[in-house]
């Protein structure tokens, strides 16, 4: 009987095609320190012993279709891809086991493009070659159907990592402290002109922000800047994670390579995972608070969980008075996501154990283009704790007590 059985499953073991298949690859995860460090690793959930054709993503060049040779002739493209592949693998699994999505567990394989320069396109996927190409960013597209009449497919949700591209400093924008109206409003305008429009994630761009003008680092708006916006926290640990952490070559030049940035890969797929609820459709400073929270307990990293926790409570100098709530928080580039990111880290710190689940069920009370900060996203925590803290009563008190400690 036993043989029977083993010989059973040696023969739909043999008949099964769909036996996935793993493959060892080298890829950049964080050692020591937040430190990047090469390591061989196992990609596993693969289709193909050719391709990066997984049963949760494919991996493909630009406009491509057909997914990466494994072993393509390309070293930096299959870093890359073996990368991102080996990162979007933990980020799904987080959200299928730690917090028991069942959005996650059954979305359609996933498409990435790295090396994708094109605009998206809502009626057509993306533009034609040429138009506006765009660099040094990553964003998460939202499924479509295209207009009649344009003859391309519909398309599922999909992230695209940009090409990096270099940047000479000098040939960016002048600050604009000069201008008229808030100093700190037209100064972060002048700083991320060159880029707000197409770098969709404040955690990107706040990391630009801080880097590529080194010259913010000695004005005295830098302060100021630091006091509104705790993600220099993140952002200062993601460049000291990327390779081009090198001072002299950023008083010069700047660019960014997405797809080699774990956490920014956790970011994307954060927005794809919370997309039943709240869609694709805009970034907004709560969903990008919600997409970098995500990120960081995905990367479950001490260092950027202590950083964040600094920078809300480290200014003004007597170290405990945490950034307050100002309405200003509400829109895009006077303030930021790091607000709610640190807001979140609060709730973290309460509730270490439950916090994660707590903030993705308050998360599906919102909505993209409706809710803001102060009346929504509270709300929605304090009801998500009634419904689902050990101890509603107290743990809405202890959650109220942070929110009025943050200015709410
Ligand atoms: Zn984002």
């Amino acid at each position: 009987m036993i043989l029977f059985r083993f010989l059973m499953m040696m023969a739909q073991a043999l008949a099964d095609p769909a036996t996935a298949s793993s493959h060892h690859a080298m890829v950049l995860v964080r050692g020591d320190g937040f430190r990047p460090e090469f390591r061989e690793v196992e990609l596993q959930g693969l289709n193909s012993d050719q391709r990066f054709d997984g049963k949760y993503f494919k991996i493909v060049k630009g406009v491509d279709e057909v997914p990466i040779l494994l072993n393509d002739p390309d070293p930096e493209l299959r870093l890359k891809a073996g990368t991102v592949y080996y990162h979007l693998s933990l980020a799904r699994q987080f959200w299928v086991q730690h917090l028991s999505s069942e959005f996650v567990r059954s979305l359609p394989t996933l498409v990435i493009r790295l090396e994708m320069p094109r605009a998206f396109s809502d009626l057509a996927h993306y533009q034609h070659e040429g138009v506006a190409p765009e660099y040094n960013n990553a964003l998460s597209i939202p499924h479509g159907v295209p207009m009649d009449g344009v003859g391309v497919e519909p398309w599922g949700n999909e992230i695209w990592f940009r090409p990096k591209k270099q940047i000479l400093t000098r040939d960016l924008p002048e600050s604009g402290l000069s201008g008229s109206g808030n100093p700190l409003s037209a100064y972060l305008q002048a700083l991320t002109k060159p880029i707000q429009e197409s770098v969709v994630s404040r955690l990107i761009q706040l990391t630009l922000q801080q880097w590529f003008y080194p010259a913010t680092r000695t004005t005295p708006y830098r302060n100021q800047v630091l006091w509104q916006v705790g993600t220099l926290a993140v952002g200062t640990l993601l460049l000291k994670g990327s390779r081009y952490l090198d001072s002299l070559f950023l008083e010069k030049y700047y660019y960014l390579d997405t797809a080699m940035i774990p956490e920014i890969i956790y970011h994307e797929f954060a927005h794809i995972a919370l997309s039943d609820h709240l869609k694709l459709t805009l970034s907004t400073p709560m969903l990008e608070g919600l997409a970098d929270y995500f990120a960081t307990a995905v990367s479950g990293n001490p260092e950027i969980a202590s950083n964040i926790r600094q920078y809300s409570l480290s200014m003004p100098k007597n170290g405990r008075n945490p950034v307050r709530y100002d309405p200003a928080f509400e829109t895009l580039y006077y303030s930021n996501s790091d607000f709610v990111l640190s807001t979140l880290w609060r709730v973290r710190d309460l509730f270490p154990e439950r916090a994660d689940l707590l903030i993705l069920t308050a998360s599906q009370r919102l909505s993209t283009a409706r809710s803001d900060i102060r009346h929504d996203l509270i709300r929605a925590l304090l009801e998500a704790c009634r419904d689902s803290c050990a101890a509603p009563r107290a743990d809405r008190l202890r959650l109220m007590q942070s929110f009025v400690e943050k200015g709410f």
